[in-house]
Order: C-alpha cells, then sequence, then structure tokens
C-alpha cells in the first residue's frame, strides 16, 4: 500500500471583488487559472474527494502524482470563474455545500457573500465536480448539542439528495475543525469521508475522517502555491526557496517555448 501523500487545495470563494468577510480566503479568478495552468504544467492529476477516499479505501492505485482541488461553502464565483477553468484542463474538483447558504429554497440567508443557486450546483455537478456536504448553516459542530449536530448534517444531506439526485459521499468539517464526537456523527449520518483543514498533506493513515488539507488564500503566489502542490514546506530555507524559483522560472520558460511552438505551427 503506497502511503503517498497528497496536496488537498482548499479553496473558498473566487471573486474579483470579494467583500470584507470573505477577502483573505478568496482567490482572484486570474490567480486561480494561473494555479491551474501550473497544476497542468507541472503534470499533477486532479481527482476528486470519493476517488481518493476510494482508493486508500481499496488499495487501488492512485494516478501519479494527484492532487485535490476544493472548494468550501459554495460561493457564485466557483460557476462564473472556476467551472469554466476546470473544465477547459478537463480537471475533477470537489464543492463542499452549506445547504441554508445556497439560494433558492432551503436558503436561511446566512451566506457570507454571492452565493451559488442549485441550477448552478447542478451544473457544476453535471461537469466533473464532485458535490459533498459542509452542515446546514456553517455552525462550530463541536460546539452544538447531539439533536442539533444530527440535525445539521442529515439535513444538509437530504437536501443535496433532493437537489441533485445524488446522496452526498463527502463532508468538509466547518471551519476546518472537528471532534472525536462530530466524527462519530458524520460516520453515523452516511458520509463515506470527510476533511479537515491543518495546513498539512493528506495522508492515508489520518483516516477517512480526518484528511488534512492546505489553504489558498488571496496572499498566496504563485511559487508558494507550487510549493503547495509539489508537497514541499513553505520557506524551510532560502536555498530551497531559490532553486524552486528558478524552478518555476524554468517552467515557465518552457511554457513560453511551447506556445512560441504552437504559434509557429497555425
Ligand atoms: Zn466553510
Amino acid at each position: 500500500m503506497t502511503e503517498t501523500p497528497v496536496p488537498v487545495l482548499m479553496y473558498h470563494s473566487v471573486a474579483t471583488a470579494p467583500n470584507d468577510a470573505t477577502r483573505e480566503l478568496s482567490v482572484a479568478p486570474e490567480a486561480f487559472s494561473e494555479q491551474m495552468a501550473l497544476i497542468g504544467d507541472l503534470g499533477l492529476a486532479p481527482v476528486n474527494t470519493a476517488a481518493l477516499a476510494a482508493c486508500w479505501r481499496t488499495g487501488r492505485p492512485l494516478p501519479p502524482r494527484p492532487v485535490l482541488v476544493t472548494f468550501d461553502d459554495g460561493y457564485e464565483g466557483v460557476h462564473r470563474h472556476a467551472l469554466p477553468v476546470l473544465a477547459k484542463h478537463g480537471f475533477a474538483a470537489t464543492l463542499f455545500v452549506s445547504t441554508g447558504w445556497i439560494r433558492g429554497a432551503h436558503d436561511t440567508g446566512g451566506g457570507p457573500d454571492a452565493m451559488l443557486d442549485w441550477d448552478q450546483v447542478r451544473e457544476l455537478a453535471a461537469t466533473d465536480v464532485e458535490i459533498g456536504g459542509h452542515s446546514h448553516t456553517h455552525p462550530q459542530l463541536d460546539q452544538l448539542d447531539d439533536e442539533t449536530l444530527r440535525h445539521e448534517l442529515i439535513h444538509c444531506k437530504g437536501i443535496v439528495a433532493d437537489e441533485l439526485g445524488t446522496v452526498p459521499a463527502s463532508f468538509a468539517y466547518p471551519y476546518g475543525y472537528s471532534s472525536r464526537r462530530v466524527r462519530t456523527a458524520v460516520r453515523e449520518t452516511g458520509y463515506a469521508q470527510a476533511l479537515a483543514v491543518g495546513n498539512d498533506l493528506a495522508r492515508r493513515r489520518q483516516g477517512p475522517y480526518a484528511l488534512r488539507r492546505v489553504t489558498v488564500r488571496r496572499t498566496t503566489g504563485i511559487e508558494e502555491f507550487e510549493r503547495l502542490v509539489e508537497g514541499r514546506a513553505i520557506a524551510r530555507n532560502f536555498a530551497r526557496d531559490r532553486a524552486l524559483t528558478k524552478g518555476y522560472a524554468m517552467v515557465r520558460r518552457a511554457r513560453q517555448v511551447r506556445r512560441k511552438a504552437i504559434r509557429s505551427r497555425v
């Protein structure tokens, strides 16, 4: 059994003009586009959450150099900006929705910025985007009593199943945090795997209900992003940073050469 660690990227909103509440955890559409192009240039293979967990559960091999692209909450920019980029590259991704934040029949009005509606979620689901659960109203799950906790998990799962016709298999903890009681409740609700946050690579030994993710922020530059997806610690030492920077310069040059080659062919 391979123990290859896998970078699981956590995005929130992709937006040109995010509001103050979501700014830090949003990325600009141009940055997202550049990041996906780099994933393609590096030859990484995006897979969705259920596929990663299934491979780790069964011992089936993962593609070489897997990476996960995940989005939390359900921001409108995932449809407007991220979907065309993902589709262009043919990349799989996962969207974790807080069902009470999605515009439409189940809206509790709590969405922090412009949110998706269910038609847009269905459009995403019709491509290679897995739709997972992220609770109904995005509370700190460990602070809830048992009954409210169960309601948050079951209601979210039921709404996704009703709206999409597919029962969600993956879950992401609001705020990236869980307790043992929360993990047990998530498992008993029927989710097969769940993602946390930990600024670490996901590893099989973390267990299917505590897989870690790394945060992509508005301030994440392309070189730091490359270190994240290459699975290297950030800024471990200057020499390594320099080597990586040079490495990305080479990737960029190779890309330019290839573009020129393509242009000269037409
Ligand atoms: Zn969230």
